[in-house]
């Protein structure tokens, strides 16, 4: 079954092994997923650990056109998680690949198990900055223009790589 087609914002980070390799090639697994091609990404960001510990991250925001419902989303990048060998021993351990579902669209979206737009996604550094250099003018549903924002996380170290 799929949805009406929308265009969906994914936060990609890791800070284990080749942080910069593994967000590249999980960029290009986003397109593998069913009814879903990547039409936009952002740099490679270098951002300090917020609430976690270890290396600094290596960060990224990609746009998904998918048909695709959320939750079938969600649970592809639950999956990809997996094939990129995360495993957490307590929450905000380091992790090879931490994948997040910050936009569907202008749908908003509140359930156990996914809450859209990404409840973070504005106090966040590492996800403002790369989603405001793919689309300077995106509105955040239910909050308004992203880069009102801006200033809220202007404190956050945060590094254009490539
Ligand atoms: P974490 O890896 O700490 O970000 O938590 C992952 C869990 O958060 C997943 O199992 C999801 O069920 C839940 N979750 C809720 N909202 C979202 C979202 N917008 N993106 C990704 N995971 C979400």
């Amino acid at each position: 079954m799929s949805s009406a087609p929308v265009i969906a914002s994914i936060g990609l980070g890791a800070n284990l092994g080749d942080a910069q390799t593994t967000v590249q090639r999980a960029i290009v697994a986003l397109g593998s997923f069913p009814h879903t091609t990547v039409v936009a990404q952002s740099s490679l960001f270098r951002s300090a650990p917020i609430d976690a510990v270890g290396d600094d991250f290596v960060n990224a925001v990609a746009q998904l056109h998918t048909t695709l419902s959320a939750q079938q989303l969600l649970a592809e990048l639950l999956q990809l998680e997996q094939v990129f060998g995360r495993e957490r021993s307590h929450r905000n351990a380091p992790r090879t690949l931490d994948l997040d579902l910050l936009l569907f669209g202008q749908q908003e979206i509140d359930t156990a198990t996914l809450t859209v737009p990404h409840p973070r996604l504005t106090q966040r550094a590492f996800t403002l900055i790369p989603l405001l250099q793919i689309d300077p003018l995106i509105v955040i549903p239910g909050r308004g223009a992203a880069h009102a924002f801006v200033p809220d996380v202007a404190g956050q170290s945060i590094q254009k790589i490539i």
